[in-house]
């Protein structure tokens, strides 16, 4: 695996050409791709280790394309099943309404696969090579040193100081990189939930499907990861947060107490199966990009995944558009960055480096706008607590919106092939 250097105190200067804050799926997919067109790069993830909070991910097709440009797509269609349908019920665990995947517009085969983040995290972060990831090194700030050549200041929390030419920030919802830019906080949007990893060790009895539950101001699913575990969540209206101080005892006690309000007790029969180190429960935030993208780049800096585009996850789409940028940002850099220096070129190399980033948000922002919109109005209405929401939800929109002709487009986005592929 990739690894780790001791981030201890040393207050020293340490150059290196490309540096991406935050090793989390952005993050690391990032780092492989750059090594895949022979760019080397350093991740500096605040965690001791790989950070696999969430237990599982819901990766579309969309994602499952990235992983195949990075070269590890195959092992998840091993480990992981292909969901087949979506299946939408109400609280009384009435079918609302459902679709077949394989019959929705698109090239096929679509895809839809619950993997578990800590084998998605190991695989990306398995490819790297080693020292690529500097653990425990927490970034407290950054500041622009010398603009003429585009170097910029990291300074991590145990007193080192790294000095890069290109930095990526990946660290997330509450990335230290947006603050330094000036960017609004990512907000709360009135939701809590509690996911969790059942495991049947002698199978379980769900089928290939995503059993959604809609009701009044709660909602919950289920989808097989694979066999023996089994992905669910379970969210409702809240506007609170200091949920770091639940035990899981609590977060289970919690959850059971939410899986009375459905019907069904497939929740329940879930919740129970879970190991108690696999509950999370999450504050769900976002924030909606109305500025211009430029204002994600300053010099040779610039945002990418949450840290960019904080996204609620109602389409399952935050870490799939991750991945996405991991791939397009490399795509922007390695011209400029293999080209070297071009002595009868007068924009400096660190100029170049800036307006690809530039070109980079550009490019991204229609897309990450749109569906961080959209996801946020599919929470709304999929968990409205108005009786008059709720029967428009249920007795038209759920059937309309599960339409095979747009269900699934979202998810046709191909970021293509990396450049060149060396390792
Ligand atoms: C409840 C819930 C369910 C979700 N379900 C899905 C889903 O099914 N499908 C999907 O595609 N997306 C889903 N998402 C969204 C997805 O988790 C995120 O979009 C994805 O993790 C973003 O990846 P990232 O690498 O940008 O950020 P993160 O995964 O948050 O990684 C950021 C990394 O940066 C590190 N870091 C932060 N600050 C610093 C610092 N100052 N210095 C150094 N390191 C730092 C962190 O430790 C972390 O490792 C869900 C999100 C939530 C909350």
């Amino acid at each position: 695996m990739g690894s780790n250097e001791d981030g201890k105190a040393s207050s020293q200067h340490i150059q290196e050409k490309i540096m991406i804050v935050g090793g989390g799926i952005g993050g690391l997919a990032c780092a492989l791709a750059l090594h895949r067109v022979g760019l080397k790069s350093v991740v500096l993830e605040q965690s001791d280790t790989l950070r696999a909070t969430g237990n599982c991910i819901t990766l579309w097709s969309n994602a499952l394309r990235v992983l195949d440009a990075l070269g590890i797509g195959e092992q998840f269609r091993t480990l992981y099943h292909n969901i087949l349908e979506y299946e939408i019920f109400n609280q009384q665990g009435k079918r609302l309404a459902g679709l077949v995947l394989a019959e929705c517009d698109g090239p096929k085969p679509h895809e839809l696969r619950a993997v578990e983040r800590r084998f998605l995290l190991e695989a990306l972060a398995g490819q790297l090579p080693p020292g690529t990831i500097r653990f425990k090194s927490r970034v407290t700030s950054i500041e622009k040193s010398e603009t003429s050549t585009g170097i910029t200041d990291i300074h991590l929390q145990d007193g080192s100081i790294y000095n890069a030419q290109v930095v990526l920030g990946f660290d997330g919802q509450k990335s230290v990189v947006a603050e330094w830019m000036g960017l609004k906080k990512a907000e709360l949007v009135g939701q809590v939930g509690i996911r969790g990893m059942a495991i049947f060790p002698n199978g379980h009895k769900f089928e290939d499907k995503v059993y959604y539950t809609v009701g009044k101001g709660t909602r919950s699913a289920i989808a097989a990861v694979n066999d023996t575990k089994i992905y669910w969540f379970i969210l409702w209206n809240d506007w609170g947060e200091g949920y770091r101080s639940t035990s899981p005892e609590q977060l289970k006690a919690e959850a059971l107490e939410r899986s009375k309000a459905y019907q069904s007790r497939d929740i329940e029969l879930c919740i129970n199966n879970t190991p108690l180190e696999h509950f999370i429960k999450s504050t769900i935030r976002h924030r909606i990009n109305t500025m211009d993208p430029t204002t994600q780049v300053v010099g040779t800096v610039t945002l990418a995944g949450d840290a960019s585009h904080p996204t609620t996850p109602n389409m399952g789409q935050g870490g799939c558009m991750a991945l996405e940028d991991a791939i397009l940002l490399t795509k922007k850099l390695y011209p400029v960055l293999t080209e070297g220096p071009n002595t009868d070129s007068p924009v400096a190399e660190s100029e170049r480096i800036h307006l690809a980033l530039v070109e980079f948000q550009q490019e991204r922002h229609d897309r990450t706008y749109s569906l961080s919109v959209q996801s946020h109005k599919v929470g709304v209405v999929m968990q409205s607590a108005w009786s008059v929401i709720c029967f428009y939800r249920d007795w038209y929109l759920i059937p309309k919106s599960l339409n095979p002709k747009y269900f699934l487009n979202h998810t046709l986005f191909d970021v293509g092939k990396l450049p060149i592929q060396l390792s």
